[in-house]
């Protein structure tokens, strides 16, 4: 019935959870990235973490991808490529292969478990900074992978966490599980003189996904208050909640993560996260 935990990575299934300040990358900070000095030594913690996984395949769920009202939108095409010209930095540039025969599989489970999905073959957007920002510092470390990108749209958190649960179905049979990627700025209103400006509902999200993410029952993420979350403007309970889907962590409360956080910040207003997340004690017993 039930295994042993296995803290290293229950069953091979594992994420990491990353944001995406353009301003962290050098090339487009020039000296400003010294604020956020904990986040890089995060990102380079998790970069690390990566590397010992060795995943050959990311899975990148990006909230700054092609986004839709009423479904998530997946990577069905042979290869995505962006750059950074967007914040002044052309050079940051990336061409990844895509698993394709994983994206058609995912896509799949994703419909079977009812939630609707777009196939980015219908229209290929270039790979957007939710997954350029963090992968600059992944492939510093570990640079042998193909990535399906998993664009979240605006379904509820709930549906999010679904889906997540159908990528885990997605990679069931493979020996070695994908590494998810969950790209996600947590709120923008934490200060007064940051761009969005304060808002007291912004350190309470932020506060409250650290200690979601420390207790490992990710599954609660879907009972945090609608208005509290409005108000936090935040871009990154969607891919956490996919992430931890993908754990087998479930709204019902069943399944647990164990989650490593390397660092929690918000030195322009805007909170950034960085954590390993492995394992999911729980989720499987009775199956496996
Ligand atoms: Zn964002």
């Amino acid at each position: 019935m039930s295994e042993t935990f296995d803290p290293s990575g229950h069953r091979g299934y594992c994420g990491v959870v990353c944001p995406h300040p353009p301003i962290l990358l050098p090339p487009v900070g020039r000296g400003r990235e010294s604020d956020a000095v904990a986040t890089r030594i995060g990102m380079e913690a998790v970069a690390g973490r990566v590397r010992e996984k060795n995943p050959k395949t990311i899975l990148c769920v990006t909230p700054h991808g092609p986004a839709y009202r009423d479904a998530v939108c997946v990577s069905t095409v042979e290869s995505l490529e962006g750059d950074m010209a967007a914040f002044g930095a052309p050079g940051v540039r990336m061409a990844l292969p895509v698993d394709r025969v994983l994206a058609d599989r995912i896509a799949d489970c994703l419909e079977r478990a009812g939630i609707p999905v777009v196939p980015e073959a219908v229209r290929k957007a270039p790979l957007d900074h939710g997954c350029l920002v963090p992968l600059y510092f992944i492939r510093t470390a570990w640079a042998d992978f193909r990535i399906v990108r998993i664009s979240t749209g605006f379904l509820s958190v709930e549906a999010h966490l679904r889906a997540g649960a159908a990528l885990r179905t997605a990679v069931e049979e493979m020996k070695e599980k994908p590494l998810l990627l969950a790209s996600a700025d947590l709120s923008h209103v934490l200060r007064d003189d940051g761009p969005y400006g304060f808002h007291p509902d912004g350190p309470v999200f932020d506060r409250k996904i650290e200690q979601i993410l420390r207790s490992g029952h990710l599954g609660s993420l879907t009972s945090l208050d609608a208005g509290m979350v409005e108000n936090a403007a935040q871009c990154g309970l969607r891919p956490i909640a996919v992430l931890a889907g993908y754990l087998g962590c479930d709204a019902e409360g069943v399944g647990q993560a164990d989650v490593e956080i390397y660092s929690h910040e918000g030195p322009y207003g805007v909170g950034y996260l960085t954590a390993f997340a492995a394992g999911c004690k729980g989720a499987d017993d009775g199956d496996g």
